[in-house]
Order: structure tokens, then C-alpha cells, then sequence
């Protein structure tokens, strides 16, 4: 017989075939809120579940007795409790490695966007406002020759620093648990502190995973440490900053702007203080979002889950 998987996640056709070639699927639009009930149900019978964006707790995985595995459409794992999926003994996979170039594309769209006032100024040229030359008022700052600070020197971490050092001259510096030599010779990067970092970092991107230790890791006190002339870009999870603190920086001119791809509270609400500062260049979460890499990371999750059900062990498993 075959085994049964509860996707959350809309497949391409392709992709669907090959999930149905070897499980029977049950398909959950928007599990969160009006799917929630038609989860529950399914639950039950679930081999494996293949998604993104939902909060795993353990009200629904007691619902679940015979689930072997949960592949993630996501390389980020902070929506699931690690331990308890493996004391339940339910693998858990990712999709590394496949979203890394393109998050670090968006990264680096939010560092030009920020620095060159892109969206205010094309907002301004739709707007009509564009009836004279472009003065001092709308100036930008230069991106080129300027230092890049990357909190969380891993695969997203490198790629910025790759874009950053050949593309655009920056000298790199970045913080994390270790040092990362090969990193430090291809691009000429320096390890340092986080405090060290915020000091001297012209942009300062957070590239690092949402994790006990990191949430609120970037507060009152780090925003004081920044530079007045600092842009802030975070394309990693938006509890890693106390987002209060945020605005606050923004709007006392501590910091000159921010690029964000990520919020506490998502979708970010309509009426937070950050839509309405012209220094903050906000995207809904896009870090991944190529028609390419989505398909990418699909194939990745699909291949992952039918490996852990195949009882293989799969690619990208996250707790051996
Ligand atoms: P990764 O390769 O695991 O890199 C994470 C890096 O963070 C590692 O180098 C690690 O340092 C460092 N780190 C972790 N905790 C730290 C701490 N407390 N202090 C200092 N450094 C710490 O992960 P990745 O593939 O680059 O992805 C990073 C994160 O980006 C994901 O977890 C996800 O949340 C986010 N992301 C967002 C989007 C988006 O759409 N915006 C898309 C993809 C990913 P060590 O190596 O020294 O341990």
C-alpha cells in the first residue's frame, strides 16, 4: 500500500506526478487559518508532510502517530521544534544550498535599492514629482568601495560577500561562531566581533538563522553601535532584531536606512511605523522568490521526503 503525504505547498505538475508516482497526496490550501480544520483531519493518516510556512507545534504533531517525515520547503528550520521531532523519531529535511545565490541576489537588490533611494525616487517619478533636476536633497550614498559587514558568514553570507568583494570592491568583514579562512582568503575578509562589526560596517547585513541565541540579537544598544551613515539589511528572519528599537533608529536618523525582506510579524502589518519612513525599502519576504529557485527548492523537498519514506536517508536530513 502506499504511504500517504499532506502537502501544504502547491507543487508544479511535473513535481506533483512525481510525489503521486509513489505516495497518495491530500493537498491543504492555506493551512494556517481556513485549511486548519481539513489539517487536522488529514494528520491522522500522514506518512510525511511536505510545506513551508506553517508553525509545527506539537498539538498538531500529536495528531500525527504515524509521521516519518516533514521535508521543509525552506533552508531556514525555525517553524519546527528540532528535539521533539526527533524524540518522536520524525525526520526533518531542508533545502539548502539550491536558494543561495538568489536570496543573496535579493540581499544585495536591498543594499542598492537602500543606498540609491530606488524606491522613494521612483515612487517620487510616478507620483509627477519629478519636475526638476535632482538636487543634494535626493542624493544617495556610493555602494562601491564601501564595507560590507555580514552577520552569519554562511552559504547566503558567502554569496553576499562574493557579490560584495568582485562586484563591487568592498573591503568584507563579517561575525560568526567561527572563523571561516577560506573565506577570509577568496575575498580578503576579516573575522571580527559583533560589536566591531557594527562600528565600522557601512552595510550591515544579518544573514544568520532565527535560533534561541539570535533572537533579539540585534537591539537598542547594537543600533547605538551602528554608524549614522550605516544601512541596515536584513534578509534572515525578522525576530533576530527588536524591531521597536528598529524604528526608533530609523527614525531618529542613528542609522541612515534599512532594506528589510523580513518582519516579526509577517505579512508586516499595514499600519507599522516602518511604511511610512521613506529611508526603509520593504519586500514581502522575497529572498527565494524566482520562479527557478521556488521550482528548486520544491524538487529538493519532494526528492528529500520520498528518500526518508523510501526509508533512504535523505539529502538534506537536519536531524541525524
Ligand atoms: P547557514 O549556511 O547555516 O549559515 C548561517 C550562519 O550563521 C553560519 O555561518 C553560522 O556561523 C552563523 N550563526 C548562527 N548562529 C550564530 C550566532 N549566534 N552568532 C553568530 N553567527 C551565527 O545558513 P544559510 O543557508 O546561509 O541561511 C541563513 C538563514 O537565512 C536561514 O536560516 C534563513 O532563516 C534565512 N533565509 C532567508 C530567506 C529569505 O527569503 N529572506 C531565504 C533563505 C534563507 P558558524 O558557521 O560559525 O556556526
Amino acid at each position: 500500500m502506499k504511504k500517504h503525504v499532506v502537502l501544504y505547498k502547491k507543487l508544479s505538475p511535473a513535481l506533483l506526478a512525481r510525489l503521486e508516482n509513489e505516495v497518495d497526496v491530500t493537498y491543504i490550501d492555506d493551512p494556517a487559518s481556513d485549511g486548519l480544520a481539513r489539517l487536522r483531519q488529514a494528520l491522522p493518516h500522514a506518512h510525511g508532510l511536505l510545506g513551508a510556512s506553517l508553525k509545527l507545534d506539537a498539538a498538531l504533531l500529536d495528531l500525527a502517530p504515524r509521521l516519518e517525515a516533514v521535508a521543509s520547503v525552506s533552508v531556514g528550520v525555525d517553524n519546527y521544534d528540532i528535539a521533539d521531532l526527533s524524540r518522536r523519531g520524525v525526520m526533518l529535511t531542508n533545502t539548502p544550498d539550491v536558494l543561495t545565490e538568489t536570496t543573496a541576489d535579493t540581499g544585495f537588490a536591498l543594499v542598492l535599492a537602500a543606498a540609491r533611494r530606488v524606491v522613494e525616487l521612483a515612487t517620487l517619478v510616478r507620483a509627477g514629482q519629478w519636475t526638476a533636476s535632482i538636487g543634494p536633497r535626493h542624493f544617495g550614498t556610493d555602494v562601491h568601495g564601501k564595507t560590507l559587514g555580514i552577520i552569519g558568514m554562511g552559504r547566503i553570507g558567502e554569496a553576499l560577500a562574493q557579490r560584495g568583494h568582485f562586484g563591487f570592491n568592498m573591503p568584507v568583514i563579517y561575525h560568526s561562531h567561527s572563523p571561516k579562512p577560506a573565506v577570509d582568503q577568496r575575498f580578503g575578509a576579516r573575522h571580527c566581533t559583533l560589536d566591531e562589526l557594527l562600528r565600522e560596517a557601512d552595510f550591515i547585513c544579518l544573514t544568520l538563522p532565527l535560533t534561541k541565541e539570535t533572537t533579539g540579537l540585534i537591539g537598542a544598544r547594537e543600533f547605538e553601535l551602528m554608524g549614522k551613515d550605516s544601512i541596515f539589511i536584513n534578509i534572515s528572519r525578522g525576530k533576530v532584531v527588536d524591531e521597536k528599537a528598529l524604528i526608533h533608529a530609523l527614525q531618529t536618523g542613528q542609522i541612515r536606512a534599512a532594506g528589510l525582506d523580513v518582519f516579526e510579524r509577517e505579512p508586516v502589518q499595514t499600519d507599522s511605523p516602518l511604511l511610512a519612513l521613506d529611508n526603509v525599502v520593504a519586500t514581502p519576504h522575497i529572498g527565494s522568490a524566482t520562479h527557478e529557485t521556488r521550482e528548486a527548492m520544491a524538487r529538493c523537498a519532494v526528492d528529500n521526503l520520498l528518500a526518508a519514506l523510501r526509508g533512504e536517508r535523505p539529502q538534506n536530513l537536519v536531524n541525524p
